[in-house]
């Protein structure tokens, strides 16, 4: 059963092929048994699945089954759920309970999904190795020695892992898609706004958005039926209609201009990596799609001004972590000074309190015109270089990442190194634009990912175009060893 995608456990579900309760107990003992090898689960809520389940088998016979009616799923542990601990990675939130659910997690209640539990990310979804969480790295399921990227790492090693048909995932500078790349599976970002951050803990606010991964492009248009929607509660969601993604996954893809931007495909690239992102530009070519080259010149700059807007939002974003409202307090503190530093010197990671000191600094008076105020012009420039491309063109493709998964420790001692990991993807966070990635290739047996950069809320578009080169290629379809 875990084997079969979205779409088909859907179908089997309403065919009676096999109940909730049934496919919730596969899930639940593949996690259980083999769960210890990857690390992606943090918390495992096995009761409430089964209660969940049985309900979605009495929805199932009633014939009045939702969407999602009985599909197992995991929600990345920076999603509030309601009574079930959410720590985001962190120990200032490993005793933290909502009282409430994330927008996201409503809206797959509401589809029926049944939930299996919380996944593994880095901390406060900072990272990009999975290498910061409190609770220990996760495993690449394709290289025990390799990282399964971050920060949605854990989520997707167990969609990789088959634990779970699907996953719910966030992405500020690439960590829905980098991830997504590193473990052979399918993954999209949607244009900011679209789906709603209430209850959804912020790293960055202006570019933080969620998304779905699964093995697909037809099962991630199916999860984004169901993620994204218009929320009031969250003042920069979108109030604009939600499309049937499904609907458009086989509308050919003859005519469509793509443009290959020539600065993702320069020093840095690795070249294996370059000829399986080459190879799948030439199926799309095949399949009667146009390349077009194109430049997005201010690509260079990405990375520099994400690392000055990321933790100067950052750093206002977690002040609320004070050891007075909620999450870790430290022992016995002293005053109330004592009580503020010692709690966060005990609560956070090294990461994350390197971001809030360079946010801090980035925002101080006297700084702050010099780097926030810059980093703002320069997310300027970089989004119109995507206007501009997007006058000439339909979607945009290169690689999600430079290389294939990495080992682990191998960028520990040098943030700069890890933060280049995110060099294709963080572009478009600053603008604003969604992005996927989907799997085309292997380079030393591990997973490449190609990336599909689409214009705002052209997230129906850049499904149809990925669905159409899974149906044209079986990277999507391949298993990591010991899986099946
Ligand atoms: N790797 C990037 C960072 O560390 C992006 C993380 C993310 O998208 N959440 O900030």
């Amino acid at each position: 059963m875990h084997n079969l995608t979205i779409a088909e456990l859907v179908k089997g579900l309403q065919e009676k092929a096999f109940s909730s309760v049934e496919l919730t107990q596969h899930f639940l003992a593949r996690i259980a048994k083999l769960d210890a090898n990857y690390n992606a689960v943090i918390t495992v809520t096995a009761d409430q699945a089964l209660k969940a389940a049985a309900a979605a088998d009495k929805r199932l016979a009633a014939g009045d089954a939702p969407a999602l009616c009985g599909v197992p799923i995991l929600h990345k542990d920076i999603f509030c759920t309601d009574g079930v601990r959410t720590s985001c990675g962190s120990k200032m939130l490993d005793n933290f309970i909502p009282p409430y659910n994330a927008t996201v997690v409503e809206n797959f209640e509401q589809a029926g999904a049944v939930v299996l539990g919380k996944t593994n990310m880095d901390e406060f979804a900072m990272g990009s190795s999975n290498e910061t969480s409190f609770y220990g790295p996760v495993k690449n399921p394709w290289a025990s020695d390799s990282v399964p990227g971050g920060s949605s790492g854990g989520s997707a090693a167990a969609v990789a892992a088959r634990l779970a048909p699907g996953a719910t995932a966030t992405d500020t500078g690439g960590s829905i898609r980098q991830p997504a790349a590193l473990c052979g599976i399918t993954g999209l970002k949607p244009t900011y706004g679209r789906v709603s951050r209430w209850g959804m803990i912020a790293f960055a606010s202006s570019l933080d958005q969620g998304g779905p991964m699964a093995r697909t492009a037809e099962d991630c248009a199916i999860l984004l039926n169901c993620m994204a929607s218009y929320d009031d509660k969250d003042s920069t969601c979108i109030d604009r209609e939600v499309p049937d993604y499904s609907a458009t996954l086989n509308d050919g893809i003859k005519g469509l201009k793509i443009g290959v931007p020539l600065e993702y495909f320069s020093e840095g690239l690795d070249p294996e990596t370059e000829k399986a992102v080459r190879t799948a530009l030439a199926e799309f070519e095949a399949q009667g799609a146009e390349l077009v080259e194109i430049s997005l010149p201010n690509t260079g700059l990405s990375v520099p001004a994400y690392y000055v807007i990321a933790p100067a939002e950052a750093s206002a974003n977690l002040t609320r972590f004070d050891g007075v409202r909620y999450g870790y307090r430290c022992e016995n503190p002293s005053d109330l000074n004592d009580l503020y530093t010692r709690t966060r010197a005990e609560g956070f990671g090294d990461e994350v309190k390197r971001r809030i000191l360079i946010g801090t600094y980035c925002l101080s008076a006297g700084y702050y015109d010099a780097y926030y105020g810059k980093a703002q012009q320069v997310r300027q420039l970089i989004q119109q270089d995507f206007e501009k491309a997007f006058q000439q063109v339909d979607v945009i493709m290169g690689p999600t990442t430079p290389s294939p998964a990495f080992k682990f420790g191998s960028k520990g001692d040098d943030p700069v190194a890890m933060y280049l990991e995110d060099i294709y993807t963080i572009a478009t966070n600053l603008a604003g634009l969604p992005g996927m990635s989907v799997p085309c290739g292997m380079v030393d047996e591990k997973p490449v990912g190609l990336q599909i950069i689409g214009n705002y809320f052209d997230e129906a578009r850049m499904l149809n175009t990925a669905h159409q080169f899974q149906q044209a290629t079986d990277w999507h379809t391949l298993t990591p060893e010991g899986i099946a």
